[in-house]
């Protein structure tokens, strides 16, 4: 049952220090030799790449590129020389995101209670905490800092800026005018799923995403692999962050697929057809949460932010029924199930 939740096992890996996660992930990249997808077809590359053999370690054939009909699909920077290879590829990527699974969950660093934060700070009193935990206690819902400024009139701005102490990360302002052009850099069910708002890019080089409670740093890694930009996460005043979210979500997104398999071989399977179809000039495939990620280059990407006809989703998630898959399964951060019919 794909249920999209980033409190179950996959979220611990990347609660483990994120300098050492991005270090250990751009090291994994360099070694499987993937490059921007943007540079996958300049000339000069382009020419070099006709003398390249099958990036599959396990390939016997020995084909050059330059011989065979076929100039694709392109997987993480590297050929694949037939549909068999193209499926081994996706097994041992698969294999490597999942290896990930669990590690660092003993890192899980401790967080002071936001109550106690605003305290500390100096920004409440002792009453007024009181106050908010005792109308969280009666209504059995709602978050501290909800009730502390319904109940307590403490202004928002404190309650985010609480909450980014309490993740070391910054309150990011937004801006809604470029926040609508950013749509393509990740998949809608994940914007929708993980409660992200992607708000801007720097420089061509720098993604910045916002959340309302937290940031998600599996969420942040991910889209990082995938996109080769850096990301920076912070938190958005949640009287802003959820009608821009509402109105984000409206926008239109890339195609997404959404598949369920039994088991890796049949997701690798179902990745591998799909590669085939549309040869790709160049994807990459990652973890997130308990789904897995695999993006598909039409064609080659022009600037940071590929353009939506350009580019294909596939989401994969491992199910112990696929006959019985009921799309209305999947759930947002907050426990709500969300129409995959509105998944593109
Ligand atoms: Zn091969």
């Amino acid at each position: 049952m794909p249920i999209l939740n980033r409190s179950r096992g996959g979220t611990a890996a990347a609660e483990a220090p994120r300098e050492e996660r991005q270090m250990a992930r751009r090291a994994q990249l360099v070694e499987a030799g993937v490059s921007a997808p943007a540079d996958s077809q300049t000339s000069m590359a382009g020419r070099w790449r006709l003398l390249e053999t099958c990036a599959n370690p396990q390939c016997s054939s020995g084909w050059l590129r330059l011989w065979r009909s076929r100039s694709g699909p392109i997987f993480e920077g590297g050929w694949n020389c037939s549909s068999g290879c193209t499926r081994a590829r996706l097994e041992a990527a698969l294999r490597r995101e999942s290896s990930g699974s669990g590690e660092g969950a003993a890192m899980r660093p401790h967080r002071i209670p936001l109550g106690l934060t605003m305290l500390e700070q100096g920004w409440i009193t002792h009453p007024q905490l009181r106050q908010a935990l005792e109308a969280q206690k009666a209504a059995r819902c709602g978050r501290i800092g909800e009730w502390l400024i319904r109940r307590c009139g403490i202004k928002e701005e404190l309650v985010t800026r609480a909450l980014g102490l309490q993740w070391s990360c910054p309150v990011l302002p937004l801006d809604l005018r470029e926040a609508e052009g950013l749509t393509t850099l990740m998949p809608r069910l994940f914007v929708d799923a993980f409660g992200a708002l992607p708000l801007r890019v720097a420089a061509g080089k720098i993604l910045y995403l916002g959340f309302e409670e937290r940031p998600d740093a599996a969420l942040a890694l991910a889209v990082e692999t995938i996109t080769g930009l850096r990301v920076e996460t912070g938190l958005v005043h949640g009287s802003l962050f959820r009608p821009t979210h509402g109105r984000i979500l409206g926008q239109r997104f890339p195609a997404v697929e959404l598949v369920e398999a039994v088991s890796e071989a049949a997701l690798a399977q179902a990745f591998a057809r799909a590669m085939e179809r549309t040869q790709p000039v160049e994807s990459r495939l990652v973890r997130v949460h308990d789904c897995v990620w695999l993006r598909l280059w039409l064609q080659p990407q022009r600037g940071p932010v590929p353009e939506t006809a350009l580019i294909k989703d596939m989401i994969g998630t491992l199910g112990l029924d696929p006959g019985r898959h009921n799309k209305a399964e999947f759930k947002d951060w907050r426990g709500v199930p969300i129409k995959t019919g509105e998944a593109s």
